[in-house]
């Protein structure tokens, strides 16, 4: 198929790259989960037509890709995944379906990981595997969150826009300045983020939700995460986790409990009926919402669980 001739005509620069695809100068780019899916689109506004495979409100701890989500990689000239070992199963997609020339962006590259005491996190089986992992006892890994920290978002913005700007050469400048623009916004997040939680007294920092995606939030904002579930939602929490958590709200009067999207909320619901404590409503963790929902962008994610966790550690009303 021949470029659209006006288009090209208006803008000359794009003449090379356009050409070559043939699709008006989109570069066709895969992610893996939603939450890179929007990054590539804030860097790359409309050069993109990107395709994500776990979308908004899917759990991507787990997921299981369909067959048509090979046919999305075939022609891909791009492809994000999160690394850190979030997104096992996009490797196995990239395997057997992406282009042997299409660009690979880890988006964790260059981030030193934070590790945690769990169970292999990602599990791709049933509970035979679950069980091994259980046998041979907690052991230190990665901890994947790392989106959860706005100065490493920053990382994930530039070698996405690195990434971009080699699959779509003509317009390198273009995404490496657009990539630095994005970097400015979450770098101003940040410090919105710090202005949100400096009042919060050290003692009342606390926050206990479903699963431990937070360990990065917690890290960079001081503020402990509490979760009856490990780093992966496919994990599951004993009797005995539970009795300790619920043990901890009522003696250290942990306010903010919350429930995660994508996440089931059976377990969290009991524990708060259990500590007498409410359940403040729902964080967005590993995905975003539909474009209709609280969290449509990364940006509006993190102003969505800073604005429910805030209120909530210092056990006010939402504002
Ligand atoms: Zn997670």
């Amino acid at each position: 198929m021949l470029p659209r001739r006006p288009l090209l005509l208006s803008l000359p620069f794009l003449a090379i790259g356009a050409a070559a695809r043939g699709q008006g100068g989109a570069v066709p780019a895969v992610a893996s989960f939603s939450i890179l899916g929007d990054m590539l689109r804030q860097v790359a506004g409309d050069r993109v037509a990107p395709r994500v495979i776990a979308g908004p409100d899917a759990d991507a701890h787990g997921f299981q890709p369909r067959p048509s989500d090979s046919v999305a990689l075939r022609d891909a000239a791009l492809t994000v995944r999160n690394g850190l070992g979030f997104d096992p199963w996009f490797d196995r997609l990239l395997r057997s379906a992406a282009p042997a020339n299409a660009v690979r962006v880890t988006a964790t590259d260059g981030i030193e990981p934070i590790t945690m005491e769990g169970h292999h996190h990602h599990h791709h089986g049933g509970g035979a595997e679950r069980r091994t992992q259980h046998s041979t006892g907690p052991r230190r890994v990665p901890d994947p969150h790392a989106w959860q920290d706005l100065r490493h978002a920053q990382t994930y913005a530039r070698n996405i826009a690195r990434g971009l700007a080699a699959a779509d050469a003509a317009m390198a400048e273009r995404h490496l300045a657009a990539g630095e623009a994005y970097a400015a916004r979450l770098a101003r997040l940040d410090a919105w983020v710090r202005e949100r939680i400096a009042p919060v007294p050290p003692e009342r920092r606390r926050v206990i939700t479903s699963h431990d995606a937070f360990g990065y939030f917690g890290a960079a904002y001081g503020v402990e995460f509490l979760a009856p579930q490990g780093i992966s939602t496919q994990a599951e929490a004993t009797p005995q986790q539970v009795a300790s958590l619920i043990r901890q709200i009522r003696a250290q009067s942990i306010t903010a409990v919350f429930v995660e999207q994508a996440t089931s909320p059976a377990t969290l619901e009991r524990l708060a009926r259990e500590a007498g404590v409410a359940v403040r409503g729902r964080l967005y963790a590993d995905s975003l919402s539909r474009a209709d929902g609280p969290a449509p962008t990364f940006e509006a994610m993190v102003r969505h669980n800073v604005g429910l966790m805030v209120p909530a550690m210092l056990g006010r009303a939402p504002s």
